[in-house]
């Protein structure tokens, strides 16, 4: 038969110049990517690598680590190599980190001019190492670091100080002649954050990395980038993603994907369709969901499960998704692909949603 469609998004995407982060492109030829950073002390190799393995098998495609000692310098040619997912060094104050994690053969390094003394006189030599080596380098602007001039001139970390502090140092670059640049212009408020990315988008071509930074603990965080992410990636605006969450990194990974998923920027994988369940549900729901998406958590084939209280919308919902289940009078109508292929007790619901799911799964084949 024919292809199927590509499943609709919300907006035409930006377009920008392209680069290359080790294997991942990034830029509007590509995936929006998703990013985060590990939370290990990087001069600690085998912590760091193993924490960027449980990222890898998360779906993170690019990771960051942080490099504010020598030792943490000296460790980057040992993890750029093994890691199976390009890494980006982050560095802060001291230039010479800079030049060390371009030769450590890291796919990119981020800098944050904010504080990096006399930056503007570094960024010539920076440029040429950058070139020298193919490396991209992401000017990286925080609310809560911003260049000491503009902070002067606009009194506060507005959207307009954040833009002219990333545009000015992209200016550098380019004098240079080096426009392998990826942009943020990160703040802790989404409603400024979205501001300054827009701004941001509509004053150049460089590919733009989201974050809300700070954005706090799980359950804040993940809906602040999510409002955030949600209302950018909705113009087309963003290359890659960070969700910045006070929790493990592989959480922010969890929330990044699951973003990308929710706009259709990445292809779903599993997805529970539950109800929320009310005064007419004949079944424990919020048990039965949290059950089925534990029972079927790291699903790598796409497939819908509704998981339904009772009759009203639950048969409906059922034969819509590819596997569902319809609860009333203790039992469970379990639906295959829109079809009831038996009825269960309730006590069965959770085992048999599992096994039809495995069974769909094998019959669709590796991915
Ligand atoms: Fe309530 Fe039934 Fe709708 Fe669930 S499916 S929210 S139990 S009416």
């Amino acid at each position: 038969g024919l292809p199927a469609a590509p499943p609709p998004v919300l907006g035409k995407r930006r377009v920008t110049r392209q680069l290359g982060v080790g294997t991942v492109g990034v830029g509007s030829d590509f995936p929006v990517s998703v990013q985060s950073m590990t939370t290990t002390v990087t001069a600690d190799v085998n912590a760091t690598l193993q924490q960027i393995a449980e990222l890898t098998a998360t779906g993170c495609d690019i990771v960051r680590v942080a490099c504010p000692s020598q030792d943490d310098a000296d460790a980057l040619p040992q993890i750029a190599r093994k890691s199976k997912i390009p890494v980006i060094a982050d560095i802060h104050f001291q230039p010479k980190y800079v030049f060390a994690a371009i030769e450590a053969g890291c796919a990119a390094v981020r800098v944050n001019p904010g504080n990096i003394k006399k930056f503007d006189d570094k960024v010539k030599e920076i440029a040429r190492a950058a070139k020298d080596h193919g490396t991209p380098i992401r000017i990286g602007v925080n609310a809560g670091s911003l260049d000491a001039r503009l902070m002067a001139k606009h009194g506060k970390a507005t959207p307009e100080a954040l833009v002219e502090s990333a545009l000015w140092e992209a200016e550098l670059f380019a004098e240079h002649d080096f426009h392998d640049l990826k942009i943020s212009v990160k703040h802790n408020d989404p409603v400024v954050m979205v501001r300054a990315y827009e701004l941001l988008a509509e004053s150049c071509d460089y590919p733009l990395h989201l974050g809300v930074t700070e954005a706090g603990p799980a359950f804040q965080g993940t809906i602040k980038s999510a409002v955030a992410f949600g209302a950018l990636l909705r113009q087309g605006i963003g290359d890659t993603i960070r969700v910045s969450l006070s929790a493990p990194p592989m959480e922010e990974v969890k929330v990044g994907t699951q973003i990308l998923q929710s706009l259709n920027l990445r292809p779903r994988k599993l997805e529970i369709v539950s109800c929320p369940s009310c005064g007419r549900a004949q079944v424990d729901v919020y048990k039965l969901a949290d059950q089925v998406t534990a029972g079927l958590e790291g699903m790598e084939v796409p497939l819908r499960v509704a998981v339904m209280g009772c009759v009203v919308n639950g048969p409906g919902e059922a034969r819509e998704a590819d596997l569902g289940v319809a609860s009333g009078n203790g039992k469970g109508q379990i639906f295959v692909k829109g079809k009831v292929i038996k009825t269960v007790p309730e006590s069965k619901i959770v085992e048999t949603l599992i096994e039809e799911a495995m069974r769909l799964a094998e019959e669709a084949g590796p991915q």
